[in-house]
């Protein structure tokens, strides 16, 4: 069954980086793929660019293609943007037989034992955690003895059971960071070609961290 797959994050702002990951694992999964920008991230500082900006900012990336979708529903949820809760909704949207999929950065994933409810995500979904070559995620104890009886070689694995493995898939490592483009438009360069050109083209996107410069 064609899964669907989530991809979150702050995305402030969001850049080829992501973008390339999410589309290969489209692709290789053969699933859909909804990114869902967090409105308060639990993990992390507060983004520079607010809400409305990042998702704006989305939605000019992924224009003129239909893989890769924007999903609001963390932005239009009260308090922290919780995981576990934006999986229950769409695992109560599309019903327990489809297949879903967490798409995840290896680097995030290392992290996930800190999470609100980690251990109830595999009983929601797979994950799949991106990873550039040769890396192998380092893990605390407890997340590396729930994934070792999950983890799985092949995609099919993902497609044929709704819930609960762990696949490790290389991505094309592209050595771009949301902190680097921020950090460059602060200090007044370009960042051309680590964003889509459509952000750059348009006059406002952008401004907030431009603008954050001068604060
Ligand atoms: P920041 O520099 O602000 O921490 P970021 O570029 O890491 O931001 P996030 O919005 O925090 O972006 O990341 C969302 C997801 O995208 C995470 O799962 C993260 O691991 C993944 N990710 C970020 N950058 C890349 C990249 N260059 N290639 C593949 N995945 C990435």
């Amino acid at each position: 069954m064609r899964p669907l797959a989530i991809f979150g994050g702050t995305f402030d702002p969001v850049h080829i980086g992501h973008l390339r990951a999410a589309w290969e694992a489209s692709e290789a999964l053969g699933a859909d793929v909804y990114l869902v920008p967090a409105k308060v991230p639990p993990h992390r500082p507060q983004p520079v660019a607010s809400a409305e900006q990042r998702a704006a900012m989305l939605q000019v990336a992924l224009a003129g293609q239909q893989r890769l979708r924007l999903d609001l529903r963390e932005l239009h949820r009260e308090g922290p943007s919780y995981t576990f809760d934006t999986l229950t909704s769409l695992r109560t949207e599309i019903g327990n037989s489809r297949p879903l999929v967490l798409l995840i950065g290896a680097d995030a994933f290392a992290g996930l034992s800190s999470w609100h409810r980690w251990q109830a995500l595999f009983d929601l979904a797979h994950m799949c955690v991106l990873t550039r070559p040769a890396q192998v995620p380092a893990m605390p104890e407890a997340l590396a003895a729930e994934v070792a009886p999950r983890l799985v070689e092949h995609v099919d694995r993902l497609r044929s059971e709704p819930a609960g493995r762990v696949l490790n898939m290389v991505v094309t490592s592209l050595g771009i960071s949301a902190t680097r483009i921020r950090n460059l438009l602060a200090a007044g360069a370009e960042p051309r070609w680590l964003v889509p050109d459509a952000l750059l083209a348009d006059p406002v996107l952008l401004e907030p961290y431009r603008r954050a410069a001068g604060a």
